[in-house]
């Protein structure tokens, strides 16, 4: 009896607001959520709104969970075609990699692949792009994406990152596809304008001015990887260089942390400002409770 009445509400609830709550779910909630009934099914097989952003979490399925929800997006349904955007962070598995998702989505446009410490491959992805092309697996100029995102905490510096940006260029239909993350030295990616060569580039890192507080003319540019969105946790601060060319903020001039420290203090304290407005949000709508607080 329970159970009826749990169907009912379920079903009860309008399409859209079903809707709205099923683009917040990983895929294999999604899938689970969608095999509860068949009205669910007609909905979400009929949705075109619901797969443009698909969701990876190993939390929520396992790998076998996950490949038999990637099987369910075929071109039969029509579901293949309509993924825009895809989302894997953290699944660090060597058994899954963001190379799926761009040969089996031919409409995908953004693909954020971040966290995956020990399985962001960027050399072993470049060979394995350049070998489809050379056999004819995937042509040139037939990907629609725009923006691929890779950093982690443990990048030091990677060789293949040129060639890995040229290669997906090549096979994007968009004239620039955005990667999130650079070399240290690379003055061209900090003015934002288009890679220059060598030469260019080591005349202008002796020229530019950035937060580097001891320029030294003569060195090379620094080879460590960057993430492009790195910002000071303390004053937003958006970094140019890593964090052992330029040791101080340029914004609030405080000594930088390391890049995961960085980030997780700046992630606590947009959690704690977070707290902070919903607890005023919620003075300001109970004004009479303070009249009674023990504090006054
Ligand atoms: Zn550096
Ligand atoms: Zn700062």
């Amino acid at each position: 009896m329970s159970n009826l009445n749990q169907t009912l509400t379920i079903q009860l609830i309008p399409p859209e607001m079903v809707e709205l709550i099923a683009c917040h779910l990983d895929i294999c909630s999604l899938m689970n959520l969608m095999d509860t009934c068949t009205q669910f099914r007609y909905q979400f097989l009929g949705s075109t709104y619901m797969w443009r952003r698909v969701v990876f979490d190993l939390k929520y399925g396992d790998l076998s969970a996950i490949y038999a929800a990637l099987r369910r997006l075929r071109d039969s349904n029509g579901l293949r075609l309509l993924v825009r955007e895809v989302v894997m962070d953290s699944t660090d598995d060597s058994m899954f990699s963001p190379l799926v998702m761009l040969v089996k989505f031919p409409n995908l446009h953004r693909l954020y692949a971040r966290n995956r410490r020990f399985n962001t491959k960027i050399k072993e992805d470049t060979k394995a792009l350049l070998d489809m092309i050379k056999s004819g697996t995937i042509k040139l100029k037939t990907f629609e994406l725009e923006r691929i995102e890779i950093y982690h905490h443990y990048m030091t510096t990677e060789p293949y990152l040129e060639v890995f940006q040229r290669t997906i260029q090549r096979l994007s239909r968009h004239p620039s596809v955005y990667i999130d993350i650079r070399m240290c030295g690379d003055v061209s990616e900090q003015q934002g304008t288009q890679p220059k060569t060598q030469t260019q580039t080591q005349t202008q890192t002796q020229t530019l001015e950035t937060d580097q507080l001891n320029p030294t003319q003569s060195s090379p540019p620094c080879q460590k990887i960057v993430s492009k969105v790195a910002k000071c946790w303390a004053c937003d601060y958006h970094f140019k260089q890593c964090w052992m060319c330029a040791p101080f903020c340029g914004g609030c001039n405080s000594r930088r942390l390391p890049p995961m420290v960085n980030d997780q203090k700046k992630q606590q304290n947009l959690i704690n400002q977070r707290l902070l407005q919903q607890t005023n949000a919620l003075r300001q709508q109970d004004p009479v409770e303070d009249e009674f607080s023990v504090f006054e």
